[in-house]
């Protein structure tokens, strides 16, 4: 075909090279290491005179499989795949910084990247400044001469504030920083962080991509002399993804399409109608209009994405006993399934934080967040409707 397809018909249609027979479906490699029928075909795939698959640890098939649809569905030129999001986030600054450099991350982001950048990056000599999203002149002021890096996600989890990447793209580029985006809770078909400028974009390819709860995975896609590195790095530190994870996620990004739109579409349902609901002060997702960064939002996101949250009336004790009111809803650390989830983080993932230190992270005390699945509007809002009820009493 001459016309260059669309990603996400790329992301259906690329495939590994059918074997002699014929499979419709990519077949699974599940193989650490891979053959050659002559010393001299191995000394060249060593010395990376040739691309052919050496150990599974440095590539295979179903990895690269993988890694070529996230490519082009982020409009990216290289990649490499993690077991997990935290080791793709791990490896993407491991990977680039060293002793003396400095990060600028934004303040809310994902809970184990936070302790990553504040706990173990320092302990390698390496700083970050954390920044408020959308405080532009701190993020100027926090500029030195040995920043290197930018890190943020957008929307952040689980407060769901908005970075202007269009603006955080010309910050980066006019002094010369790596641009490091997690595009976890967009996801490339609702936003391409490359297209303003990103350098990198990380993903927990667990959460929509997977999109049904089953397997860990990462991904890190970007400009192509970085991610040389940071395959260097990976290849001799291990993070790599399994052939089986990825054979799994490969098969998940042909349905990423339709599902981010059915996700968004329930999402801005609910969350519009709860807007109107007695036992809630307020309601937050990204495309409804009382989003503080509505605007934002709209200019750089297609859809709003699968999660809101809301703040539900009588504060802590009220959000656990709308958990334990939910009869369809899960309760489970996990976001991105096609199966809703509730879960309420003064109570579980942020219980260890004091008052004001979850409040200085954006954590109220009836705060919820709702991942929203692909059961059928009206019954996911009937559960959290009823359950709400029964809440505040
Ligand atoms: C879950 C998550 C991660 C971590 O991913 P894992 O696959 O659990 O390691 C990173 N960033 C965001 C925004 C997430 O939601």
């Amino acid at each position: 075909m001459s016309k260059k397809l669309d990603p996400v018909t790329q992301a259906i249609r690329i495939q590994t090279p059918r074997s002699q027979q014929q499979e419709h479906s990519t077949p699974l490699y599940l193989t650490s290491s891979f053959t050659f029928d002559e010393a001299e075909a191995m000394r060249a795939a060593f010395a990376d005179e040739t691309d052919d698959n050496i150990y599974s640890r440095f590539s295979n098939p179903n990895v690269d499989e993988f890694i070529a649809k996230m490519c082009a569905l982020e409009g990216a030129d290289a990649g490499f795949a993690t077991s997990t999001g935290m080791s793709a986030i791990f490896s993407s600054m491991f990977a680039l910084l060293k002793q003396g450099d400095h990060l600028i991350c934004c303040s809310s982001v994902f809970g184990s990247t936070f302790t990553m950048v504040t706990k173990y990056l320092p302990k390698y000599g390496i700083s970050a400044t954390l920044v408020p999203a959308g405080e532009n002149e701190a993020w100027e002021a926090a500029v030195q001469p040995n920043t290197k890096m930018v890190y943020l996600e957008t929307p952040t989890n689980p407060q769901l504030e908005i970075i202007d990447l269009e603006w955080v793209g010309q910050f980066s580029k006019k002094h010369n920083l790596i641009l490091n985006v997690d595009n976890c809770f967009a996801t490339p078909l609702l936003q391409r962080p490359i297209d303003f400028g990103a350098d990198l974009v990380v993903h927990s390819a667990t959460k929509w991509i997977d999109g049904q709860g089953r397997v860990l995975g990462g991904v890190i896609v970007g400009r192509a002399d970085l991610i040389k590195d940071i395959y260097l790095f990976c290849r001799n530190t291990g993070p790599s993804m399994s052939p089986f994870n990825a054979w799994v996620l490969s098969k998940s990004l042909e349905t990423l399409d339709v599902r981010m739109q059915r996700h968004s579409e329930n999402a801005l349902k609910i969350a519009g109608t709860l807007q109107s609901n007695p036992n809630v002060s307020w309601v937050k997702y990204p495309l409804l209009p009382t989003h503080p960064q509505y605007e934002i939002a709209k200019k750089q996101m297609k859809l709003g994405g699968g999660v809101f949250c809301m703040e539900i009336k009588g504060g802590l004790q009220a959000g656990r006993k709308f958990l334990d009111a939910l009869e369809m809803l899960s309760v489970t650390a996990n976001l991105g399934d096609t199966r809703s989830i509730a879960s309420h983080p003064a109570s579980t993932t942020h219980s260890k934080l004091t008052d004001a230190e979850r409040l200085s992270v954006g954590i109220t005390p009836g705060l919820i967040r709702i991942s929203t699945g692909l059961e059928k509007a009206e019954d996911i809002l009937a559960d959290i409707e009823q359950a709400l009820e029964k809440s505040t009493k």
